[in-house]
């Protein structure tokens, strides 16, 4: 029976900065993927976005330390993360001014670079309809990446200092033995000294399948694509605080979306088509231009966002079972927390506590505890 000392449960973005990470410790490490191809879950759906702009420590650290990998992946990795400082900006409303402008002080002092705009100086970066905005909130270091390619350099990464990556390989069951995990997949049985969950949408479906409940849940998203529109060009993204729409550029497109808050969890197929209207009523009473743009359907997509009961990630050692970790419940900023957590998660494995950042506050325990981490910049 093959052995490992990590089998890490999912090859998308986290799973593959996790591998990375765990083989560069040493480790030998197995990526178990059920699909035929890496980066075919939620890190080939993303809006791809990067920011940190939060309003809780623990994620605007996460990002931070994350967007500096993404931006030293030449040096780091020897590959291209397609990271590009496009910026964020948020339109906060009156009732959220307070909390904005204390996520700014708090944002300084973690030490990332973040400000406030006026409504004047925030129409130079974006046209929208100033009723009821008290100002903006811009993060210049923020933007995109590939999460695709960001995906691969990992695991080509990991692959050169020996893991190795089972495609088609979907675990079916995971049992506790002495030392460790032994799992049956679609192909065989495999033993593991540590298994790290990172199966995003599908990470309560693998905690059922080793025999315990996680609160994670499927929501199927939405991101529409417009046609070519002049608007488009060198938009940030934006996010109006108080609809929860977002727009940014793509090359000539304008690429948009918003959460449907009535949206049943659950692996629900294909674009909802209904929740069009919702969105794009949301998003011109706002930015009135985008009247004048056309859809572009065929270019529209979706995918699942894994969520939490408060909307943040599951980090770290599962209490109760031993050489079990999470790395769950991204809750729709997975992309912008992976390379952080990769590390996070390695150096909980290996050193016994995560050192890069303190993710107490993202442990499975909060929800035992009664307690919930109360982030306001969930898009
Ligand atoms: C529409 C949309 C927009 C988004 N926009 C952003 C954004 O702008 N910024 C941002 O930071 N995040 C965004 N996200 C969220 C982000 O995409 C995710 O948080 C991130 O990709 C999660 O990565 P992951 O590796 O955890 O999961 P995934 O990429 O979903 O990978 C999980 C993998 O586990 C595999 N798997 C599942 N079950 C099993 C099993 N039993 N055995 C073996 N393998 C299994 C799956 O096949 C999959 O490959 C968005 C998500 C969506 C859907």
């Amino acid at each position: 029976m093959p052995v490992c000392d990590v089998a890490v449960i999912g090859a998308g973005i986290v799973g593959a900065a996790a591998t990375f990470r765990l083989a560069e410790q040493g480790l030998r490490v197995c990526v178990l993927e059920a699909a035929k191809a890496p980066a075919t879950g939620a890190t080939a759906r993303s809006a791809a976005g990067v920011r940190v702009q939060f309003t809780e420590a623990v994620n605007v650290l996460l990002s931070k330390e994350s967007i500096w990998e993404y931006r030293h992946f030449p040096e780091i990795l020897d590959a291209d993360s397609g990271y590009k400082p496009i910026g964020y900006l948020f339109l906060v409303p009156e009732d959220e001014a307070q909390a904005y402008r204390q996520a700014l002080r708090l944002q300084a002092e973690l030490g990332v670079r973040s400000q406030e705009l006026d409504n004047n100086q925030a129409r130079e970066l974006v046209d929208f309809a100033e009723e009821g905005i008290a100002f903006a909130t811009w993060g210049p270091d923020d933007g995109v990446i590939d999460p695709h390619a960001v995906t691969m350099a990992y695991l080509r990464a990991a692959r050169e200092i020996g893991a190795e990556l089972l495609l088609e390989t979907e675990l079916l069951e995971a049992r506790a033995v002495s030392g460790g995990w032994r799992m049956t997949t679609g192909r065989s049985e495999l033993e593991a000294g540590a298994v790290v969950n990172a199966a995003g949408a599908w990470a309560g479906e693998v905690a059922r399948r080793a025999g315990f409940e996680l609160p994670v849940e499927p929501y199927r998203r939405m991101v529409f694509m417009t046609g070519p529109l002049p608007e488009a060009e060198g938009l940030p993204l934006v996010v109006d605080v108080a609809s929860g729409f977002y727009l940014r550029g793509e090359q000539q497109r304008v690429l948009f979306g918003r959460s449907n808050p009535n949206e049943p969890p659950g692996f629900r197929e294909g674009m909802d088509w209904g929740w069009l209207e919702p969105t794009l009523e949301a998003g011109m009473g706002r930015f009135p231009w985008l009247e004048r743009a056309g859809l572009d359907q065929r270019a529209s997509w979706w995918g699942y966002y894994a969520i939490t009961p408060d909307h943040n990630p599951i980090l770290g050692r599962m209490p109760g079972l031993a050489g079990w970790y999470n790395a769950v419940g991204f809750s729709g900023h997975g992309v912008q927390h992976a390379a952080a957590v990769g590390r996070v998660i390695a150096e909980e494995i290996t050193e016994g506590r995560a050192r890069t950042v303190n993710i107490d506050p993202l442990r499975y325990e909060r929800f035992a505890a009664g307690a919930a981490l109360s982030e306001r910049n969930i898009v």
